[in-house]
Order: C-alpha cells, then structure tokens, then sequence
C-alpha cells in the first residue's frame, strides 16, 4: 500500500513535471509568436509610414545616388518606393511659381521671388516636422536634373574635417567648358550642386549637379548657402526646409537659373527663410541655353546691383529693349518712345556687334 501511495506519488510528481514543462515550452511558443507579431506590426508601420509620405510628395524624388531619409530618431528610411519618373523638369516646378512669368536677365544676378516667401506646401512642411531627408528628382527625359529637396540638418551637414569628394567624373546638361580672361580661374562652366556640399555632403550624385557659371555657383548662391549653413550651426536641433529646382527653357540643355527655397521648420521661417531666383550668367558671356555655348559680349554688368561696368575696352552706350531683347543707338526713336521699365543700357563692345544675334538679340535697323 505504502509503496503504492509511493508510486503513486512518484507517478503524480513526473506528470506535473511534464505539464510544468510543456507549460514552459508553450509559453516560450508563444512569446516567440508574440515577438514576430511585434516586428510583423513595426514592419507594417513603417510601410504606411513611407506610404503616408509618398502621397504628400507631388513629384518623384528619389533615385539611386545616395539620397537618405531620416524618421524622427535619426534611423534611415528607404526611399527606394519614391521612384517614380519625371517627364521633364517643368514638372517639378513649385505650384504658384512660373518660370515663364519670370523677367529676363536685367543685369542683376538675384532677384527675390513671391516676397521671398517659400512655396512649400502644408504637406512638404508636415513631412519636414518628420525629420531630416534628402531627395534629389530622377533626370528628366533629356538626363536634365530635376530638384533638390531636402530637409537639413546637423546631420546631413559634412562632419567638420570631412573632405568634399572629386566630382570631376560628371558632365551635366549643357557641359560645353570654355576659358575667357574676364572668368576667374578662366573656365566658365562649374559643377554647380544644386543642394550645396555644406549643407547636404553630397559628393559626385549626377542628379545635384548643373552646368552653372563660376559666377553663379561660386558668388551668386554662396551668400544663401552660407547662410543657411551658419543658421544650422547655431542652431543645430532645428532643421531647415530646402529646394533648389532648376530653370530650363523648353528644350534647354543649359539652366537660364535656379530657384532657390528655404525655410526653418520649428519656427515656420521666423528665424531663416528665403526665396530667390539666381541667374546663371557671367560678367562679360552671354549663353546659348540651348546648348550652353558661351561667347564674349563685352557687355559687363556688376551682377549685385544691376548697373554696367566698363572694362579696359572700347565700349559705347547702347540702348536695349528689355520687352523683345533689341539693341538700339540710343537716340533710335524706337527706343527713346519705349516705357522705362523696358528700357535698359549697357556698354557693349562695338566689335562683337556681329555676335549679339547668335545669343538671342536682335539688331535694329538702327544698328546698322
Ligand atoms: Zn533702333
């Protein structure tokens, strides 16, 4: 009996053993399960995270070259589902801008654009309160760079010490280099970034970089760059809304400007907002867009405030008809009876009066 009470005993202590165990067992099951439902969840929220944010984007921006995207924690998100094709770079123009409306070359080299009041969207600012990212807009059909859009930070900004790479491989639209004597370092044509290597360490990416003038690269836009830079610096928990969408003409190979926009996210531009269009022209060229031949006028401008220039040549006065871009004598009829915001002057080199044609002005008969 004893004994049997014993085995009994003993029989029961191995059952509950074995239930404890399966019970551990299926626990351990079902944690797993858990886990994987966790991570399946994460997943799944992250998808309609980059989802969400596809739809406030009106247009492609993405593309293999390096572009990053950071959540609110500095992770990297995949923007890999942002690729979608642009057709031509109009497109991407910002809704309330038109590059059609905009006046042509007047001398000065930057002009203010809608009260220098950014055209972001309430989405693009709400994508912004997001986190730092970077997108730069798939080439266009003609392989023309479309847009820079970038949310910038401390952390898209180059480590200090971070040396800028060789981008010397690439050769954007309207590449046609040529050296002139009234150019600095004499070559015209620079690699130009469209979101500045300070602000966004972007090195050889293709789709950031035009054919720009010396001139607009290394004067026009450094003042905003800068600024903008310094504003990150003093600021570096904030973030700062930021596109720069090239201008081409039609079928232009080469950028008659660029559009610059930027706006501080967590004060809604308060503290550093602007919104320019910058001229990519030269002191002393004039440019055929189309093909981005350049060719000496010797008609100087000084580009920051608008008025002419001579050099050491033999310039004389002319008349210019900003309306239809005609060179008059200044005493021509046609041009004294113009109304003054169409008229304009300059000094030009009587010798390469032949050449103004070709780059897109017309004589007067007067000119003759
Ligand atoms: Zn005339």
């Amino acid at each position: 009996m004893i004994q049997t009470v014993f085995m009994r005993n003993g029989k029961k202590k191995s059952d509950y053993r074995r239930i404890k165990n399966v019970i551990i067992l299926v626990a351990f099951v079902l944690l797993g399960i858990y886990y994987f439902y966790l991570r399946f969840q994460e997943q799944q929220s992250a998808q309609q995270g980059s989802v969400s944010s596809q739809k406030v984007i009106p247009y492609q921006l993405a593309g293999e070259n390096g572009e990053v995207r950071y959540d609110a924690n500095g992770n990297l998100i995949d923007t890999s589902n942002f690729l979608i094709s642009v057709k031509s770079s109009d497109e991407v123009l910002p809704k309330g801008f038109s590059f059609a409306d905009l006046p042509l070359f007047r001398g000065q080299a930057v002009i203010t654009v809608n009260n220098n009041s950014p055209f972001f969207t309430a989405e693009e600012i709400a994508l912004a309160k997001q986190g730092s990212f970077e997108y730069y807009g798939e080439m266009d059909s003609r392989g023309r760079c479309t847009v820079a859009f970038d949310c910038l930070g401390k952390e898209t900004m180059p480590v200090k010490g971070q040396k800028r790479g060789s981008i010397s491989s690439i050769h954007p639209t309207g590449w046609k280099q040529a050296r002139y004597d009234c150019v600095d370092s004499e070559t015209v044509m620079t690699r130009a970034h469209l979101a500045g290597y300070m602000l966004s360490a972007e090195n050889a990416n293709p789709n950031n970089l035009i054919t720009g003038t010396r001139y607009m690269n290394a004067e026009a836009m450094l003042p905003y760059e800068e600024s903008t830079a310094d504003y990150l610096d003093h600021h570096p928990y904030n973030h700062v809304l930021y596109r720069v969408t090239p201008c081409f003409r039609g079928s232009d190979l080469m950028a008659e400007g660029i559009l610059m926009e930027a706006m501080s996210v967590e004060d809604l531009g308060s503290s550093h907002q602007y919104c320019v269009f910058v001229y990519n022209v030269q002191p002393g060229l004039s440019f055929k867009y189309a093909s981005g031949a350049s060719t000496y006028t010797g008609i100087f401008y000084d580009v920051t405030s608008g008025t002419v220039v001579t050099d050491d040549l033999d310039l004389k006065t002319y008349g210019m008809d900003f309306s239809s871009n005609t060179i008059h004598t200044e005493s021509c009829s046609k041009y004294t009876a113009l109304p003054p915001s169409d008229k304009g002057s300059f000094y030009g080199d009587t010798a390469m009066k032949s050449q103004w044609p070709s780059l897109g002005c017309r004589l007067c008969s007067c000119m003759k």
